[in-house]
């Protein structure tokens, strides 16, 4: 058997400045057998692919694996680019006997709203119907109908922060596999709920409605389910048919199939209001309850410049609130600003800086702030992540500088880098545990490493272009009614379908 394998991954926001080719190099762009020589064995679907394929003896024929860190859509001349690569590398494979593709599934090009369902759409063309097209994505997806129309089954990650890329990979391979030996005929259903809910309550590694939620897609497994996903979407997508997905896949069984997803939607349904029930602060309110906090470190997350959800972590409204507080116990916060990270080292360690920082590429929501203060350190930094699933990656910063203005630390990055993992402070010698106030720019990610040390976690409402107060966000391309906007509509999973 011939196993077609191909990755095209990036999360749009469509707030963000736009995604290029370079936002590709600076991941990962791989074509034929190096997506074999470098994948293999990482924490990716391919991996998972591979697993399942060798242990067949299947051939795993490998066209290309592209990611990108979350940003702003793929301007038309990238997109273009990598998804001709994707369908030359098809054209020429030869006759194939099945296709493993990995996904985001909220992919957002100037000209596609709909990226993967146009590219899932395409390779359907490409290889005819007959042949079987596995597709798996990040659990925050948009389910299309176009998605669904053209892939034989879509499987999802069952973790947030996402850790089982590698499981996600082998079970939508193993549904291949099945179908490939004559023993398996998976029929999916699939159903869209309409709500849209914050990003910093989709954790699973903590008790709440949102660990609920996924714990019963693995629950329906026990119902005779072979696959489901709770696809719950991010709100920084301002595209036609956003909104929660859900899918379950059966041995065989449609009508199975479409009460399990009914059941699934339902679920999704009823958690809504726990789901969107968040307190968030403005920076002064957050920064004044948490100097008083007599317990040590507090982490505010500047969330609507979170780096992991596409914004560019160049905001500097944070920093102007905590220069206006004038804390007298140490505080850290980070802001990407290149510019000022060359002019710290071009002054040098030891000097005095006085300069404007911040909003270089989010001008539309924030103000550069003027600071004055010290140069503690300047050079070319990176961290490697200590969070699992993550463990070991190393993350560049660029040019850094650590300034300080008071008891304040300013860490300059040249890079948009995760500030999820208290390695980001701890590589430029700042420590998290000592510190009063740590700021950090995530929805999600951060708090599985930061539970440990923050004696409290406060969310800010701040202008950005990944804010998880939804309902403030310019959306006016979406479907309505859609939940949080029309707060009283109704939703009947049974009646949908
Ligand atoms: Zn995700």
């Amino acid at each position: 058997m011939r196993i077609l394998i191909a990755e095209l991954k990036q999360e749009s926001n469509t707030f963000a400045p736009l995604t290029t080719i370079e936002d590709f190099k600076g991941f990962h762009l791989l074509f034929g057998n190096e997506v074999i020589e470098k994948l293999q064995g990482t924490n990716s679907e391919i991996a998972g692919f591979l697993n399942v394929l060798e242990a067949k003896n299947y051939d795993a024929i490998p066209i290309m694996a592209a990611f990108a860190v979350s940003g702003g859509p793929l301007n038309d001349e990238t997109y273009e680019f990598l998804t001709s690569q994707l369908y030359a590398g098809i054209h020429s494979a030869g006759k194939i006997d099945g296709v493993l593709l990995a996904l985001h599934g909220a992919m957002v090009s100037v000209s596609e709203f709909d990226a993967d369902g146009a590219i899932i759409e395409k390779v359907r063309e490409i290889v005819g119907a007959d042949v079987p097209i596995m597709v798996t994505m990040d659990l925050h997806a948009n389910i299309t109908k176009r998605k669904i129309q053209n892939a034989t089954t879509i499987s999802g990650f069952r973790t947030c922060p996402h850790i089982d890329l590698i499981e996600t990979g082998e079970r939508a391979a193993r549904m291949l596999c099945g179908i490939l030996d004559g023993t398996s005929n998976p029929t999916m259903a699939w159903q869209k709920v309409p709500m849209v809910t914050p990003a910093c309550k989709q954790i699973d590694f903590k008790p709440g409605p949102y660990r609920d939620l996924l714990q019963e897609t693995i629950f329906l497994d026990t119902l005779g389910a072979i696959d489901s996903s709770a696809f719950t979407v991010q709100p920084w997508l301002d595209i036609p048919e956003l909104g929660y997905g859900a899918i379950v896949i059966t041995e065989n069984n449609p009508s199975l199939a479409r009460e399990l997803t009914n059941r699934l939607a339902q679920k999704m349904w009823e958690l809504r209001s726990d789901l969107v029930d968040t307190t968030l602060l403005s920076a002064s309110s957050g920064i004044e309850k948490a100097l008083k906090n007599p317990l040590g470190p507090v982490v505010l997350s500047d969330l609507a410049d979170g780096t992991g959800a596409g914004s560019p972590g160049d905001s500097s409204t944070v920093l102007a609130a905590l220069i206006q507080a004038n804390p007298s116990q140490r505080c850290l916060v980070s802001v990407c600003d290149p510019e000022v990270a060359l002019l710290a080292a071009s002054i040098g360690v030891g000097g005095d800086i006085s300069t404007k920082i911040g909003a270089l590429r989010s001008y539309a929501f924030s103000n550069p702030t003027h600071i004055t203060g010290t140069i503690l350190r300047s050079g070319i930094e990176h961290f490697k992540f200590t969070q699992k699933g993550y463990n070991g990656m190393r993350v560049e910063m660029g040019l850094c500088a650590v300034l300080a203005i008071g008891e304040i630390r300013v860490l300059v990055t040249s890079l948009p880098a995760f500030t999820t993992d208290p390695a980001f402070y701890r590589c430029v010698d700042l420590e998290p545990t000592t510190a009063q106030i740590v700021i950090v720019k995530s929805h999600a990610q951060f708090q599985d490493s930061y539970d440990a040390i923050a004696s409290e976690i406060i969310f800010l409402d701040t202008p950005g272009m990944s804010s998880d107060n939804i309902a403030q966000l310019p959306l006016t391309r979406i479907d309505r009614p859609l939940f949080p906007w029309d707060r009283d509509m109704v939703f009947d999973s049974g009646a949908v379908r």
